[in-house]
């Protein structure tokens, strides 16, 4: 056979093997959609965060580190934060209490082994760990059965509403979770009359202020019940965190007080996400040292003794290379829930395999 010849048929096997792989991943698609995306959007990684994703034992090092109570095997789903959150309010106040207030700290973009580096002093972390607290590993993407991508909108909607994408139908960014889909605790409990008012602050506008952001519908229906839920949108972390001040300085501040930091989000688009990039961890301190700035504050109200506080932290989603968005690998899914008061944990561990 002349070469050319040999040439043409290798590449026509050559294309028929891709076309197959293709065929399959098309078929994959049908069957289980998110898989798909998955597979299709870890390619779009390999190009820039190939080095820093594929960290090898990462979820060893999680736990070898003692940081977190609960090992990654009994992580906590995402979704446990809305039950966390509730149950708090539905127990009674304990003596000497007046009232139950909740801060949750948002810290977008971060990942768990972040903690590994805090540093004393400046580190939220450590201050509610120190102060009777605890950590708890927490994952997001999804049980495996209903995997759903790690990106910012199907995260902190899992965290607010108790429901996975499959189940709230905010499959991406730039959905907007149906009007008859369950509500986010915002509404919930101002709605049910377990508090007064709710406050999110928040800089990125896929939350609820762009034409397409996440709680669009909520807000609508916030409106025309006349609910005490307040949407604040800044425009930086820095707004974010002096808007925050300003509402638990108010002597009846919001019950449900919830900012979200940008900082390592940004550092980690920009940069790179992972705690050997300078840039990110830099991101990630500075997140950690600002709600550090938030529970000083919650321990500074005069009326603190009396009030019955549960201040938390928590995670969207961590990440590889510059961005996020696959849930097969562990810095993307693994994140973390900080608690200032040791939790019962084990009630909120569900099967990774099912909702
Ligand atoms: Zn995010």
């Amino acid at each position: 056979m002349p070469k050319s010849e040999k040439a043409k048929k290798h590449t026509h096997r050559l294309r028929n093997t891709l076309l197959i792989i293709l065929a399959g991943i098309a078929a994959l698609g049908a069957l289980w959609a998110p898989l798909t995306e998955s597979v299709l959007l870890g390619f779009t990684y390999v190009g820039g965060g190939l080095p820093y994703y594929w960290t090898g034992n990462y979820k060893k090092q999680l736990n070898d580190s003692g940081f977190y109570a609960n090992n990654t095997k009994d992580a906590l789903p995402q979704t446990a934060l809305y039950y966390i959150v509730t149950d708090f309010f539905a127990e009674p106040l304990p003596e000497g209490k007046t009232v139950k207030k909740v801060l949750v700290v948002g810290h977008d973009g971060a990942q768990a082994g972040g903690f590994l580096q805090a540093k004393e002093g400046v580190s939220a972390a450590l201050a509610l760990k120190e102060g009777g607290g605890a950590a708890y590993a927490m994952y997001a993407g999804g049980p495996w059965l209903h995997p759903q991508i790690t990106v910012t909108a199907c995260g902190w909607s899992a965290l607010e509403t108790g429901e996975w994408s499959y189940q709230t139908g905010v499959t991406a960014n730039g959905v907007t979770k149906p009007a008859d889909s369950k509500h986010t605790f915002f509404t919930q409990l101002t709605e049910n009359g377990t508090i007064a008012k709710s406050v999110f602050l928040t800089s990125w506008d896929g939350h609820f202020t762009a034409d397409d952001a996440t709680l669009k519908n909520e807000l609508v229906y916030d409106a025309e019940n006349g609910l005490n839920t307040n949407w604040v949108q800044c425009g930086s972390d820095e707004e974010t965190v002096e808007k925050t001040l300003q509402e638990i300085a108010l002597p009846d501040c919001a019950g449900l007080i919830f900012p979200i930091l940008e900082y390592c989000d940004h550092a980690g688009h920009a940069y790179g996400q992972s705690m050997q990039i300078a840039e990110y961890k830099r991101g990630f301190a500075e997140s950690d040292a600002q709600a550090l700035k938030l529970i000083n504050a919650v321990k500074a109200r005069p009326t603190y003794q009396t009030e019955d506080w549960l201040i938390l932290m928590t995670s969207d989603h961590g990440g590889c290379g510059k961005g996020h968005g696959v849930w097969l690998f562990s810095t993307e899914r693994q994140v973390f829930l900080i608690s200032s008061r040791p939790l019962d944990w084990e009630k909120y561990v569900q099967s990774p395999w099912k909702a």
